[in-house]
């Protein structure tokens, strides 16, 4: 892995963090992650994907900004937002 890839790996886990600690500036974070992840021609990690909205950029967590719903193996992830409905498999 090369330097430049590393330490944007690295500011995506910082942003990520961020997005817990300042619920109220997680858009900005995750669009920087977003940038960031493009810059260096990374994808972000499917940890941190799953907890970005698709639609508004905003940080998800369970039983606050989105609803989760189980449903014959897929999961199914809607934020309260903008409504986008997020679904994986687990
Ligand atoms: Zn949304």
């Amino acid at each position: 892995m090369k330097e430049y890839e590393q330490i944007g790996l690295e500011r995506i886990d910082i942003l990520m963090n961020m997005c817990k600690v300042y619920p109220k500036n997680a858009k900005r974070y995750t669009y920087l992650a977003k940038k960031l992840s493009e810059k260096i021609g990374l994808p972000i990690l499917k940890e941190y994907k799953r907890l970005i909205c698709k639609g508004c950029g905003e940080y998800l967590v369970p039983g606050k900004n989105c609803t989760v719903r189980l449903k014959n193996k897929v999961k199914y992830i809607t934020c309260n937002e903008c409504k986008t409905i997020k679904r994986f498999n687990y």
